[in-house]
């Protein structure tokens, strides 16, 4: 007797989607119902391992016919109890179809219908293209087998059914026709292998078919030529060779599109890949991809890096970090190589000599990779950088710069000249003949660097200036030092050396001239560790230096880094500009109104750290002393 059940609402959901589905893709419920059955011939086979009498021939059949409307795939794995058939095909059991819903809760299903695909959503994909689905198994666990039966709408069945093999066969009743759809084709022998061919080729069971073969026949024809006959014989029709096993001229950039979304569960093709073979010191292949999405906790600590790792064909880990440098840590994919043994544990893994080797002829592959994007495809690295520039950064930063030499020409900075990003290179290429040193300023943004007093110099000797908008990015100009023999110069920081012998001396006599005034200024500035005469400023009165240890922009990262609770202060030095009417208003008063030097000093402190972007040491004391100054 066939006993009721109704579907859980959620379940509910989900297979009202595949019903109304207008998803162009349907065909991808192949590929869920083979890779069902391929992990499910895996837990045979494992089961076999201890229990000899499990051992088969593992296959994977579709069979299809036209009379009937029906497709059926059947696989001798490990089937499933009443229970398993329950919990398994009643409810929805998996991650991806569960993300499915949840991504599709909130906006009614608007790109639902580009991504079902991507998503694997199992099973219940089988009911975009069947009226009706027949799920007979029988697991060794249990002596009985079943018939699972639904519609796909409210409820299914389920009754004892006599299936001799263990296993699962899975008959699909077709959907008819209509406007839009020929679900007839997946009836046809040639779709049947496209289908496995682009979905399904690696799977590592044969998966068989009927197929129509010309053979030649002992009878011959009227020219004396053999006659060929038709026969229908089942072939295996996936080539169960890992497509990174292939040569990479046999395979597609669209196979390996395919591939890499379907393994690693995205619905975009990937920025970049990389398919590589290595014979020599390590062997290996490797199939590398890098997502054109982060995810969005890629930076987190508890992000789980790492690539696949096989022996010899045979998966051993899901992500093996040993293969990946923290700074590559969003690069998905897998290595295969035989010179690992078959049973590593994942102990043993951190020190194999051999896996370490494979880890860093790896790790140069792929900056090669990105070199040559960034050659040859420029607006391809642009995009790649935007996303992952900060982690090569920190590559760059980590281990005291060990890996300088090999990321610093990645590195893409935005310039004050430049609409585009640009290298270290084009800088140096771009440089000014009289240009000595690389001019660099950080800020929140380029509008904000640019408002800085500083740059006001650079711009006038036609230089151009890297802004710096990462916090990581200081620590790793310190870290690089130079390039090409020159050196990274802060605007905000030491001497800029840019006048000229006259220029200078002038300053000097002017500072001689006033040694009075500027030491009263700094009397006025307690925080300030020094007040001078500034050989930068063009335009502006005054701007804020910081001493040579750390840096304004340091400061700010080492306290953010302590929660604010930071106690690291940058040297602050004002620099005044003697060629500005405030200074010359200053000289003025001093002779004849001292008491009135020490607001101004405030006022012009001040404002210094307002255009650095520091806060204000005591906002309401230069609020008063501006208003003061307004109403005089
Ligand atoms: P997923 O395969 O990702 O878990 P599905 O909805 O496709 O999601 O399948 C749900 C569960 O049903 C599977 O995890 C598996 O336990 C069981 N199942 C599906 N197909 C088969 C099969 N051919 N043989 C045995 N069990 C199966």
């Amino acid at each position: 007797m066939a006993q009721n059940f109704m579907f859980k609402t959620e379940t509910k959901r989900l297979l009202d989607m595949m019903i109304n589905s207008i998803y162009t893709h349907k065909e991808i419920f192949l590929r869920e119902l083979i890779s069902n059955a391929s992990d499910a011939i895996d837990k045979r086979h494992y089961l076999s391992l201890t229990d000899t009498s499990l051992q088969a021939d593992y296959q994977i059949l579709i069979e299809a016919s036209k009379e009937h409307r029906t497709l059926t795939i059947t696989d001798n794995g490990i089937g499933m109890t009443l229970e398993e058939l329950q919990n398994n095909l009643g409810t929805i059991a998996k991650s991806g179809s569960k993300e499915f819903i949840e991504q599709i809760k909130d906006d009614q299903n608007k790109d639902a219908v580009d991504i079902i695909g991507q998503f694997g959503v199992g099973f219940y994909s089988a009911f975009m293209v069947a009226k009706e689905v027949l799920v007979f198994t029988k697991s060794p666990k249990e002596n009985k087998a079943y018939l699972f039966k639904s519609e796909g709408l409210e409820s299914y069945t389920i009754e004892e059914t006599d299936y001799n093999d263990y296993g699962t066969k899975i008959v699909l009743i077709l959907r008819d026709n209509d406007d839009d759809n020929n679900y007839d084709e997946y009836l046809d022998e040639y779709k049947i292998k496209e289908l496995v061919r682009k979905y399904s080729d690696y799977v590592r069971y044969p998966i068989k078919t009927w197929v129509t073969k010309f053979v030649p026949s002992e009878e011959k024809d009227e020219n004396g030529e053999s006659k060929e006959t038709e026969e229908v014989v089942l072939d295996t029709i996936n080539s169960m060779i890992p497509i990174w096993k292939k040569a990479k001229k046999d395979v597609t950039e669209e196979e390996l599109n395919e591939f890499y979304k379907q393994k690693f569960m995205d619905w975009q093709d990937p920025l970049l890949t990389l398919f590589t073979s290595v014979e020599g010191n390590v062997t290996y292949n490797a199939l590398v991809f890098v997502p054109k999405k982060a995810p969005f906790d890629l930076n987190n600590e508890r992000y789980e890096k790492g690539i696949q790792l096989y022996t010899k064909g045979v998966f051993i880990l899901d992500k093996c970090k040993e293969l990946v440098p923290d700074y590559l840590r969003f690069i998905k994919g897998l290595v295969d190589s035989s010179d690992l043994s078959l049973n590593i544990s994942r102990e043993m893994l951190q020190d194999d000599r051999t896996l370490q080797r494979i880890a860093s002829n790896l790790e140069k592959k792929i900056l090669s990779e990105f070199t040559k994007t960034l050659k040859n495809n420029r607006e391809k690295y642009e995009e790649f950088f935007k996303t992952y520039g900060i982690n090569l950064k920190y590559g760059l930063y980590e281990n005291f710069g060990s890996k300088k030499e090999e990321l610093k020409d990645l590195i893409l900075f935005n310039t004050m000249n430049e609409d585009k990003p640009v290298t270290l290179k084009e800088y140096v290429e771009h440089m000014k003949e009289n240009q000595k040193a690389i001019y660099f300023a950080s800020g929140q943004n380029k509008e904000a660097v640019l408002n800085l007093p500083q740059v006001d110099a650079i711009k006038k000797q036609g230089y151009d200036l890297l802004i710096l908008t990462d916090y990581v990015d200081e620590f790793m100009l310190q870290v690089l030092k130079e390039y090409d023999g020159k050196e990274f110069k802060s605007i905000s920081q030491g001497d800029l050396d840019l006048l000229s012998e006259e220029e200078s001396k002038e300053v000097d006599k002017i500072k001689e001239d006033n040694k009075d005034l500027i030491a009263d200024i700094k009397a006025a500035l307690p925080e300030v560790k020094e007040v001078v005469l500034s050989k930068r400023l063009t335009d502006s009165p005054v701007c804020l230096r910081a001493g040579d240890n750390l840096s304004f922009e340091m400061e700010k990262v080492l306290n953010a880094q302590q929660n604010g609770n930071g106690t690291m202060k940058a040297e602050r030095i004002l620099e005044i500009n003697p060629n500005h009417d405030v200074f010359k208003k200053m000289e003025e008063l001093y002779k004849n109104d001292k008491a009135s030097i020490t607001e101004i000093a405030k006022v012009l402190y001040n404002q210094a750290l307002l255009l650095e972007g520091m806060p204000l040491d005591n906002p309401k004391e230069f609020a008063d002393l501006v208003t003061k100054l307004l109403v005089k």
